[in-house]
């Protein structure tokens, strides 16, 4: 017998477990999806996912530990303390495959359909996330080509891309965020069909749009997403307003999302409140500069001019909203207390988001140096010298 793919060591033993007692009792049940792209490819998965030919019902009978959640789709969750293995019934893509259905035909409004491992593979998203892993006899079963694109190191769609990003737009984004992430480049017919396609994106539902916007600019490679996005021309989808500023100052995101990204590297978790900071820093500049904040008589309000379309029209969540004016609303007291050089008051320190907001400020203050071509060495020699705890 050859070598497992995947030493047995890199699986969670929960996950393990699952899958032994599931076949044991003759069912089929595989790793499936990013967690076998992400073994594959050396990294350390965010999850392990299991698809099996047991129904939601026979998952609970099998295991005391199981809730099964979702009305639409019925998943299992098997939970050990804080670890919850989900387990799906292998499914189908519901629709039939017809490049000629017209217009929103494609659309897929529902997703509940039970079907063989294989259908479920093709009606993933991209080759990569299209993958089994058998762990008893160490194999993957590859039914779309994904180990070639992996290796390859290349983003493409399962099956046609353009009936694929029509299906679900909200593809789009994902390819943009595995690319970036991974840094893979992306086929090029899949790329081409972003392209034709990148209009489709406001059909999805609004909020799983937000979710990925977030998971762009939080997923550790913000500046490549941006480039990605701006490149197939989502960024005009997506964020209109900020398409339009980057169109005439080109440079007044992307020093911010570097310094995110290289947060997110040592373990950071940006807020989304922060996120929405920083995508509209370059309009909120009034409000970070010591000279003219003080001038600024009502700040909330012009927080609510800058933020409130996008906030309205991406119907964002009202506690980030309230976060980034907090975020915000700290910067004006930090640059009092670093202008007079006195230390930073108890009663501010203990204030909610108090550490993210000094985080911001750090964040501000190197991009403002960083544009006046400070040297990277002398910013951080002024920010050690600063009076706060840092
Ligand atoms: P991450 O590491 O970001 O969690 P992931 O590949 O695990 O990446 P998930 O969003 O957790 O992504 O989804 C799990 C799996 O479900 C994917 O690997 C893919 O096979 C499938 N999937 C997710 N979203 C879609 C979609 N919109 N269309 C088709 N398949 C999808
Ligand atoms: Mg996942």
């Amino acid at each position: 017998m050859s070598a497992p793919v995947i030493p047995l060591d890199q699986i969670i033993p929960e996950a393990q477990k699952v899958i032994r007692h599931l076949t044991r009792s003759g069912h089929k049940a595989y790793l499936v999806g990013g967690c076998v792209r992400d073994l594959l490819l050396g990294r350390s998965p965010k999850d392990f996912d299991i698809a099996t030919d047991a129904t939601p019902s026979e998952v609970r009978e099998l295991f005391r530990n199981c809730r099964i959640i979702g009305r639409r789709f019925r998943l299992a969750h098997i939970i050990f303390g804080n670890k919850i293995i989900e387990t799906a019934t292998f499914r189908a893509n519901p629709r039939e495959e017809d490049e000629n259905a017209p217009g929103d035909e494609l659309y897929i409004h529902r997703d509940n359909v039970f079907g063989t491992a294989e259908e479920d593979a093709r009606r993933r998203d991209f080759t990569m996330n299209g993958l089994f892993y058998d762990v008893e006899p160490g194999q993957v079963i590859d039914y779309v080509g994904g180990l070639h694109d992996i290796k390859q190191r290349s983003v493409r769609t399962i099956g046609d891309p353009n009936i694929r990003f029509r299906e679900d737009p909200v593809r789009l984004l994902r390819a943009v965020k595995f690319a970036a992430r991974l840094g893979f480049d992306i086929e090029d017919q899949t790329y081409r069909a972003m392209i034709t396609h990148r209009a489709d994106l406001q059909k999805s539902a609004v909020p799983r749009v937000l979710e990925e916007i977030y998971r762009l600019l939080r997923g550790g490679a913000a500046v490549e997403s941006l480039v990605l996005l701006r490149e197939v021309g989502l960024l005009t989808e997506l964020l209109p307003e900020l398409a339009g500023r980057l169109e005439e100052r080109p440079q007044t995101l992307e020093p911010y999302l570097h310094l995110v990204d290289q947060g997110v590297a040592a373990g950071e978790v940006p807020s989304s409140g922060l996120l929405l900071v920083l995508l509209f820093a370059a309009e909120l500049q009034a409000l970070f500069d010591e000279e003219t904040a003080a001038r600024v008589r009502d700040p909330l309000a012009l927080v609510d001019e800058v933020l409130g379309p996008l906030c309205a029209r991406l119907r964002v969540a009202r506690r980030d909203v309230e976060r980034a004016k907090l975020l915000l609303l700290a910067q004006r007291r930090l640059f009092q207390v670093r202008k007079k050089g006195g230390k930073i008051p108890t009663s501010l320190l203990h204030r909610e988001g108090f550490t993210e907001a000094l985080a911001l400020h750090g964040l501000l203050y190197r991009v403002a140096r960083q544009a006046e071509g400070a040297a990277p060495s002398q910013i951080e020699a002024e920010l050690s010298a600063w009076p706060l705890p840092r």
